[in-house]
């Protein structure tokens, strides 16, 4: 790329942040304006639901740099603006009814989260995505003693195990019988059922929440069963959508999310990273999206090399984290619901395990849970099997138990 060159980013969270940072360390010495909608310099979620909710952090300790660090990456920074519309042949962005040209645009927005369908002018009732989300509920948690947190994700389980961190009468609704987490699916549903209860969650699942009642604010819920849950706040965590909305008469292929190859590349000139995107797998020929952090910057980190160097960068396999009642949950790669985990590394009692998916002789995934250390060996044996050619790769990492956790 020359020095000439005008590179747009539209979402200045991780995804947005990073291709910034990388195509400057890579030296790019063009220009790079970075489009955001939110008025926050750029910040992480994850710590959102955990710690920033609980009170343990300020909103501020989630900022993912300082203004020293993003001055030093000599960008244009468009805060509090939002893109509306997108003309791929004539190479423009639209923001506040301006045209902003580039060279190559690279997408970076997200996804939004799915509001509870008709709270709408409800006060009490929360779903959290943003900082702003975050500190609106946690002043209303400051007088609220019962919280209801409807969604069998891995959002509902943290937000549970948060609100019940500050002492918090919590109710935990599931559409589903199991419990959800990410890429791992409901392989570790009984255990995380059984941490919620420890903690004196009300934990309600396969049911659906027909009613939310309150005249100005909430104070109940209704299940499809007819139990009435009396909550002060109620906290939906029930999945949410690709922001594609402003780029739907662009020509680009949505299904959802942004459809690229598997160089992240959605039209000429036109990249997509992170949640809004579904890239291509050239291994499986499967299109997937996924809503993980390291994701986002391990794309952003190779659109931005692709951009810069034209090398390709190997195919990205999910890594996911996740933390409840104080037990680490790590997990990388792929966890197919057919395939029973295996145990690999264990405590006696069975506490903390490393587990593993493994298909055919093959470890498609491991998943740690609060086993931090056996857990990055797991996924280090993980990592060097797949630079191996397929004949000399191991059987298994690690020891088999046996022991199954499904
Ligand atoms: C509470 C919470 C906890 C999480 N915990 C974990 C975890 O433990 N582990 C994990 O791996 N992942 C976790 N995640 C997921 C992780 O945060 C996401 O994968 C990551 O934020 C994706 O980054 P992104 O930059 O692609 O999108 P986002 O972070 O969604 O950022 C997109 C940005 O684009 C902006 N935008 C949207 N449309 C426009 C537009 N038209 N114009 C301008 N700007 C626009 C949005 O407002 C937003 O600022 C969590 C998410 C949440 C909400």
């Amino acid at each position: 790329m020359d020095d000439a060159a005008r590179i747009v980013i539209v979402g200045a969270s991780v995804a947005g942040l990073t291709t910034a940072e990388t195509l400057r360390a890579e030296g790019f010495a063009g220009s790079i304006t970075l489009i955001g909608d939110e008025t926050h310099a750029p910040y992480s979620r994850p710590p959102l639901s955990k710690h920033v909710l609980t009170g343990e952090w300020t909103p501020e300790q989630a900022d993912l740099s300082d203004p020293i660090e993003l001055a030093a990456l000599n960008l244009t920074l468009i805060q509090g603006a939002r893109a509306t519309s997108l003309d791929i042949r004539g190479h423009t962005v639209t923001v506040g009814g301006e045209a902003i040209s580039y060279d190559t645009l690279v997408i970076a927005t997200g996804v939004a989260a799915r509001r509870m369908a008709g709270t709408e002018g409800l006060a009490g009732v929360y779903s959290l995505r943003t900082l702003d989300d975050v500190v609106a509920l946690r002043k209303e948690l400051a007088t609220a003693k019962r919280v209801v947190v409807i969604g069998a994700g891995v959002l509902g389980s943290e937000i549970a195990a948060a609100t019940r961190k500050r002492g918090l009468e919590v109710a935990l609704i599931g559409r589903t019988s199991e419990l959800r987490l990410g890429q791992v699916g409901s392989h570790l549903s009984p255990l995380i059922a059984a941490l919620h209860r420890e903690n004196g969650v009300d934990l309600r699942l396969g049911f659906d929440v027909t009613e939310v009642i309150g005249e100005d604010h909430v104070s109940a819920i209704v299940l499809s069963d007819g139990t009435v849950i009396p909550a002060d706040v109620v906290v939906a965590a029930i999945g949410s959508l690709p922001a594609t909305e402003w780029v739907s008469d662009s020509g680009l292929e949505l299904s959802d999310g942004i459809v690229c190859d598997s160089n992240g590349l959605a039209a000429p000139d036109v990249y997509a990273i992170g949640d809004v995107a579904r890239w291509r797998d050239d291994l499986t020929a499967a299109s997937t999206r996924a809503e993980h952090h390291l994701k986002a910057t391990e794309q952003a980190q190779a659109v931005a090399r692709l951009l810069v160097t034209g090398e390709e960068s190997p195919a990205v396999v999910p890594f996911f984290w996740s933390e409840l009642y104080g037990t680490k949950i790590q997990a990388y790669g792929r966890f197919p619901a057919v395939v029973p985990l295996t145990t690999i590394a264990s405590e006696p009692g069975g506490a903390r395990f490393v587990a593993a998916s493994v298909q055919d002789g093959q470890v498609l995934g491991v998943v740690g849970w609060n086993m931090p250390r056996d857990f990055r060996l797991a996924r280090a044996d993980m990592v060097a099997a797949a630079e191996k050619p397929q004949s000399t790769q191991p059987e298994l990492v690690g020891s088999e138990t046996g022991s199954q956790h499904a």
